[in-house]
């Protein structure tokens, strides 16, 4: 059933860029080697189980979740262990990772897995298979997707949401997604709902993609208790605070998770993946990313083996000497890589190339606070980002999480975003936030 479009409160509207989404998705060629970190999710990094040259067949485990919240990974291609070390990452730390070659001469089309009759699985069998396939959260936050199916003790989730409404600029991978495999997003949002008890599904799209709302409408059977809901189109829409509100008009506690207000989310690629991988068994080894931004000649949606070097991927994609910041994720809440020689993640769903005149300049001049309260008002979390700002400015941090709730911005960048003094708000609550979290462990 359709209903009228509805939203959440405040928010922007950042010019949308999605050049690439009436852009098929394609398969990369197979890279020479891939680097699959260990630590590719929220929670405790995964254990490796190969050594230096042993074999790997595409989709083998080849590191064990290390713990509750962790999950394995498994080999995306077909090759030989070059080594287990250390390696750059995407936060530009060094990390542990296992370095696969590629066998010239093997069948990489040929995957591993061990077929499973999942609709005689109980649900605590689901959430074992889950993390088995080592799911994770694929709009970007890496966080174990059997941790989500698996609501705390003395918390009952009644209705799963499904977010499909994909609002940061530029990024397409969902919406192709909901074009090309709804039959598993649908297969993933029945098993959400066995795995977690919840009584309905719903799945939210931005009315800025008819041809996708049309699409997982005309794949969800009447005698199912799936919905499908338009909202408006609203950055940042996809948040999972915004989608209680704006669907269910629940409003999640300070300093809680949706589970307080009976919802589990999960993004529409993340249910994609479920859908396809566990009747099969598989592990997750390979995702679709957006390659966009002036700087690259070919943007498009292409399949990529995780691991594979963010080099790589944009050589494939025509990077031209124009491009001067790799983003990693979307504009507004991805990170700037100090590197190209760092592997693509499970949470990578974009890669932007973009030129001098798609950013706003680091060394643009930052200019006074002129308390016009434009940061107040696009603030969906109700925070007062300018008293933030001053209150960093002058170090005092603490104060800021004590009695100005800096806990509960998720560094969206709606502040930044609007601010005409080009104060760099979301980065200050993010040092703020490292500094509080590095205070904490210290005492
Ligand atoms: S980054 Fe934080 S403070 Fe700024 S608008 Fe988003 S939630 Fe609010
Ligand atoms: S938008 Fe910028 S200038 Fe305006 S109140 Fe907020 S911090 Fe100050």
């Amino acid at each position: 059933m359709r209903k009228m479009a509805s939203t959440f409160p405040h928010g922007i509207h950042p010019t949308e860029c999605k050049h690439t989404a009436g852009a098929a998705t394609k398969r990369l060629p197979w890279p020479p080697e891939v680097t699959v970190l260990l630590s590719q999710h929220i929670g405790a990094p995964a254990k490796a189980l190969v050594k230096k040259g042993q074999q790997v067949k595409r989709g083998e485990m080849v590191a064990e979740a290390g713990g509750f919240v962790s999950v394995p990974m498994h080999a995306p291609i077909t090759g030989k262990v070059k080594s287990v070390g250390l390696t750059l990452n995407p936060r530009g730390d060094m990390a542990s990772a296992i370095i696969i070659e590629r066998d010239a001469d093997a069948d990489q089309e040929e995957i591993v897995g061990d077929a499973q009759a999942i609709d005689d699985l109980s649900p605590e069998e689901l959430v074992q298979a889950v993390q088995r396939a080592g799911m994770v959260g694929l709009g970007g936050a890496a966080f174990p997707t059997h941790v989500k199916l698996s609501p705390p003790k003395g918390k009952r989730v009644d209705t799963v949401v499904v977010n499909g409404c994909e609002c940061e600029p530029y990024l397409t991978t969902d919406y192709r997604v909901m074009l090309e495999e709804v039959t598993w997003i649908v297969e993933g949002a029945r098993l959400a709902r066995r795995a977690t008890g919840a009584d309905e599904v719903v799945i939210a799209i931005e009315n800025n993609k008819p041809e996708a709302l049309e699409a997982i409408m005309n794949a969800v059977p009447n005698n199912e208790p799936i919905s499908v809901r338009s909202l408006t189109t609203k950055y940042p829409q996809g948040a999972e605070k915004m989608l209680s509100r704006a669907l269910l008009n629940r409003d999640v506690p300070s300093g809680g998770l949706p589970s307080d207000v009976g919802v589990a989310c999960f993004n529409v690629a993340t249910l994609a993946k479920m859908g396809q991988l566990l009747p099969k068994g598989q592990g997750l080894i390979e995702r679709i990313v957006t390659v966009s931004g002036g700087g690259v000649s070919r943007p498009g949606n292409y399949i990529v083996p995780l691991g594979t070097s963010l080099r790589f991927v944009l050589e494939h994609a025509g990077m031209t000497d124009n491009t001067c910041t790799i983003i990693n994720g979307g504009p507004m809440m991805g990170a700037t890589m100090p590197s190209l020689d760092i592997p693509l993640a499970k949470g990578t769903s974009g890669l932007l190339a973009l030129t001098k005149n798609e950013i706003r300049e680091s060394n643009a001049h930052i200019f006074p606070c002129i308390r016009c309260a434009r940061c107040v008002d696009a603030c969906p979390m109700f925070l007062n980002p300018s008293m933030l700002g001053l209150l960093a400015r002058k170090e005092r941090y603490e104060s800021m999480g004590e009695t100005h709730n800096l806990n509960d911005c998720f560094e969206c960048g709606c502040c930044s975003y609007v601010c005409p003094s080009n104060i760099p708000l979301v980065h200050l609550f993010r040092v703020a936030k490292a500094v509080n979290r590095e205070r904490s462990a210290s005492k």
